[in-house]
């Protein structure tokens, strides 16, 4: 099922320069428009009853109704392709819509998916529910070492679904370990790249088969867009397309296909001040006596910094730590925030706080939360580019209230 994938980023230019001038950035259509028009329509008329056969058996390029392709969203998909060193990409109505089709187009009944076992909300909910419905055997486990991740693998294993740095504990998962394992057993591999976006973590560089995003995160940026994509392979890609996406056809609309196209291009800037300003935050939490605890890749506490250093190319703007007084002190502090904004999703320019435990991961029951190392007092931060100061000021002001 695994395909080695083997086309990288053309190394003649820089990420910055691909994501403004590479594939996906304008449409032939004779004008010269710099920036990509909104093809805002559902459908695309036909010269004639033969041309619209054409496109329908496939022996003919172009489009035919929104649901199948759409000029906007396939720059998109390209753009993405490109940025991930994939073959191919598919873009989505959300991350979640993302997330599930490529679980319901790679699993069917019987089936067992392995995966780590800090996930993101929603997919912990998804997976339950194939489990209950459709039989699919799901197991969470520390993907720490390889003994432990070949000890999981089962017969019937046909996909490892992965978070790293997972949500919001930031545990990390090496990638180029359990790739080589999974790829030895001919299964595929899944990978949520939501916490750092291309720009820092390319996991099909790395060995894996599925890139997932999702998009309202790094890639969009700027909070205005709810959307999700994927990358890999030509086959992959082909199959998820004309199964789940068609069919279940949870896509994403022209404008928000714009809107992330335009968030792409300040990709790498983004970062970079993300990457800064988290580190700067992380250190001042670190040093602070009211916080117990700080969970961020570019500390040297971190357990997992050297892997950090090793598969990703910056440590990214997520941050979760632990107040010495718990719960409570933690349900203080974010009822006395200024400017961080109190508020779920992560990856904008502003900076947003949340508490995992009562917001996105309440729907998860408490036990299986302690089990992904979610305490009842963790805050997730996402530092945004506002004036690094300003934040730190803001979250001490909270704190020591
Ligand atoms: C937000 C998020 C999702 C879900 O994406 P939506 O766009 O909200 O549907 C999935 N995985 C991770 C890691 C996320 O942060």
């Amino acid at each position: 099922m695994s395909e080695l994938l083997t086309k990288m980023m053309p190394k003649e230019w820089g990420f910055a320069t691909q994501a403004i001038h590479g594939d996906g950035t304008r449409v032939a259509d004779g004008t010269g428009s710099l920036v990509p028009p909104i093809y805002q329509t559902s459908t695309f008329v036909f010269e004639n009853v033969e041309q619209g056969a054409r496109r329908f058996s496939g022996l003919e390029e172009g489009y035919a109704y929104t649901r199948l392709g759409n000029p906007t969203v396939q720059l998109l998909e390209e753009k993405i392709a490109s940025l991930e060193g994939a073959d191919s990409a598919l873009a989505f109505g959300s991350g979640m819509a993302a997330i599930s089709a490529v679980l319901l187009g790679m699993v069917k009944t019987g089936d067992h998916v392995l995966c780590s076992r800090s996930l993101y909300g929603c997919t912990f909910g998804l997976l339950k529910l194939m489990e209950e419905r459709y039989q699919v055997e799901v197991s969470l486990i520390e993907m720490s070492d390889e003994e432990t991740v070949r000890r999981a693998i089962r017969p019937n294993t046909t996909l490892i679904y992965l978070e790293t740095p997972a949500n919001p504990t930031l545990e990390l998962i090496d990638l180029k370990m359990v790739s080589k394992v999974a790829k030895e057993k001919g299964i595929c591999t899944a990978v949520d790249n939501t916490f750092l976006s291309p720009y820092l973590q390319r996991p099909i560089e790395l060995g894996c088969d599925i890139v997932i995003h999702s998009a309202t995160k790094y890639i969009g940026g700027h909070g205005d867009v709810v959307a999700g994509v994927i990358a890999g392979s030509h086959d992959m890609m082909q199959q998820i397309q004309i199964t789940t996406q068609k069919d279940l056809g949870g896509i994403l609309a022209p404008m928000d296909a714009f809107l992330l196209l335009r968030g792409l291009k300040t990709l790498a800037l983004r970062m970079e001040q993300h990457n800064r300003s988290a580190q700067l935050v992380a250190e001042f939490l670190e040093s602070h006596p009211l916080v117990s605890r700080v969970y961020y890749p570019g500390l040297s506490s971190f357990p997992q910094h050297e892997l950090a250093k090793k598969q990703m190319d910056g440590f990214g703007g997520v941050i979760a730590f632990e107040l010495t007084g718990g719960y409570e002190a933690a349900v203080h502090m974010l009822n006395r925030l200024k400017l961080c904004g109190l508020a779920v999703s992560l990856g904008d320019v502003d900076t947003l706080i949340q508490h995992p435990a009562s917001m996105t991961h309440s729907g998860v029951p408490r036990e299986e939360r302690w089990k992904m190392g979610i305490s009842d007092g963790l805050v997730r931060l996402s530092v945004g580019i506002e004036e690094v100061e300003d934040i730190m000021e803001d979250l001490r002001q909270a704190m020591e209230k």
